[in-house]
């Protein structure tokens, strides 16, 4: 049976794993990294770099070197996340054809796939390298808010990179399928997700094969990042006005001072005392490169970051209440990002949710391997071998999907977490008397108001019989096959009048531009 691996596409970093002969390893770069900045560089040719060495680049060639290209795809270029990112990130953010992002390195435009592809097929060669043979299949995780059109996006980067993406898993399931939770058993788990850049809990309920993510919530710029920042700050304020803003106004002191705080906050995982030591941060009066020395403690640390854990908690209350569950309601705790290997983490988790959490996977490492074996017994189940006994995961719609009506309102048909494939109907009447035509809009998204969800798209039933309000019946049928697209017809039951019209997430791109993409993607890489 040919491998098939899987894949933490993350925001700062991204993971690759595979399981060989039952058990599951992280596959490493040629330094013996098991994660990979999720960062693509470009040269002045058309070659990019990816990895551990594109982010190195991020000081050198900073507008031709893209990171957290995850928080632009699939969605649209007026989207706040990427009105936001337009301001901070140094490289050149454009709209597309499609009203979509894309990026302009040096005269070429690419779109997020693209980026994305040079990510996964970096990793894809990895795992190459490192298995000994050519790797074809893969599954693919994205966070549990993700909707279709970050979703497609994803699955488009992957067959871009030349991988068939076997199935896009939701990160917090992936993590819980990592431990074995759900084998036979009906129970709620949390899963708590700091990161480096963002901060997430996933409320799951278990049930046989079928994870339901109950509630999310999240804060898209609460992460590592956030801690190294208020260690950086309680630093700078231990030197005199003059060299503060020294610092404040070198972006290459910033970034001494950004790595020893990191580092301290890493040692403190481990140590109970750290020093911290630049060679060089700031000049004195005379002109002399001066050095940095300071010691910090667990307990200050503890102190200073105290804020921030406290605010992860604040969205751990919201995950829990629109669950309508209590923190002892949950029966097994799984963390996730390298955040959580701190210990004032892990013990504040520990006292919210009044339990231990599950040990032993790496946390920054648990997505990846979760959607490793999750791969392994897609493929398995492919091939019809026997030996794999895991969960084969239902897949289910992410969110729910009805159609507007009167009054500026939405009719749910499907509810978020059916699975799929999966078919219903409802019978819908005119609202005014002797009315010709019915315009229906098929809505995605958990709001009861129309202009609150997303608008997936809309066709006109023409050609109805004239009568009184209420008198014409009009049949809505939903189907959503097993790649998840889309179609609504409705009919008129007495005249046999019907229209239809077929969803597909518009993630910018069409089919065979992602076909065109893929072979330019080959050039690209040509000799990896
Ligand atoms: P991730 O996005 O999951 O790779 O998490 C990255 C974040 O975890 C960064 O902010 C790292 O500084 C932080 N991190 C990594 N290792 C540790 C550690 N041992 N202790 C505390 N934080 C860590």
């Amino acid at each position: 049976m040919p491998y098939a691996i899987g894949i933490d596409l993350g925001t700062s970093n991204s993971v690759v794993s595979v399981i060989k002969d039952g058990t599951a390893f992280v596959i490493p770069d040629e330094d013996g990294n098991r994660t990979h900045p999720s960062v693509v560089s470009f040269g002045h040719g058309q070659n990019a770099i990816v990895g551990n060495k594109a982010l190195k680049q991020m000081a050198f060639n900073p507008q031709g070197t893209v990171y957290s290209s995850k928080r632009l795809i699939g969605r649209t270029i007026s989207s706040e996340e990427v009105v936001k990112a337009r301001h901070t990130v140094p490289y050149d953010i454009v709209a597309g054809e499609h009203d979509d992002p894309r990026i302009r390195v040096h005269d070429r435009v690419y779109s997020l796939q693209e980026i994305g592809a040079h990510i996964l097929r970096y990793l894809k060669g990895l795992a190459e390298n490192w298995l000994g043979e050519p790797v074809n299949h893969a599954v693919i995780t994205v966070p549990a808010y993700f909707n279709d059109n970050q979703r497609q996006a994803t699955r488009d980067a992957g067959q871009i990179a030349g991988l068939e993406v076997l199935r896009i898993v939701n990160e917090p399931t992936a993590a819980a399928l990592a431990y074995g939770l759900g084998q036979a058993k009906n129970e709620f788990v949390a899963v708590y997700d700091l990161g480096g850049g963002t901060f997430d809990i996933s409320i799951l309920h278990i049930m046989k094969d079928v994870f339901e993510v109950v509630s999310t919530a999240g804060d898209t710029y609460l992460g590592g990042d956030d801690f190294d920042h208020v260690l950086m700050e309680f630093m700078l304020a231990q030197l005199p006005d003059e060299q503060q803003r020294q610092v404040r106004r070198s972006p290459s002191a910033r970034l001494k001072l950004k790595r020893a705080s990191e580092q301290a906050k890493i040692d403190l995982s481990t140590s109970e005392q750290t020093e911290i030591h630049i060679d060089a941060l700031v000049r004195d009066e005379r002109g002399f490169e001066q050095p940095f020395k300071s010691r910090l403690s667990r307990i200050q640390y503890n102190q200073i970051v105290f804020p921030l854990v406290k605010r992860t908690f604040e969205v751990c209350d919201e995950a829990l209440t629109a669950a309508r569950r209590v923190p002892g309601d949950v029966g097994a705790l799984v963390l996730v990002g390298g955040m959580t290997r701190s210990p004032i983490i892990q013990e504040a988790v520990e006292n919210y949710f009044g339990r231990v959490p599950e040990l032993g996977v790496n946390p920054d490492e648990v997505v990846s391997v979760g959607a490793a074996i999750q791969a392994d017994t897609l493929m398995s189940s492919m091939s019809g071998a026997t030996v794999n006994t895991g969960t084969l995961l239902i897949d289910v719609t992410p969110q729910s999907l009805g159609v507007g009506t009167v009054g500026g309102f939405v009719e749910r048909l499907i509810e978020r977490n059916s699975a799929i494939p999966s078919g219903t109907q409802r019978v819908f009447t005119t609202s005014v008397d002797a009315q010709s035509e019915v315009k229906i809009e098929v809505y995605q998204g958990e709001s009861r108001m129309a202009g609150d969800n997303e608008k997936l798209g809309e066709f006109v039933l023409q050609g109805l019989r004239p009568a009184p309000r209420g008198d014409v019946k009009i049949t809505v049928y939903f189907d959503i096959d097993a790649s998840g697209i889309v179609s609504v017809t409705a009919e008129e039951g007495e005249t046999g009048t019907a229209a239809s019209i077929r969803l597909e997430a518009s993630t910018g791109l069409t089919a065979e531009e992602v076909q065109d993409l893929q072979s330019d993607l080959d050039f690209d890489n040509v000799g990896f």
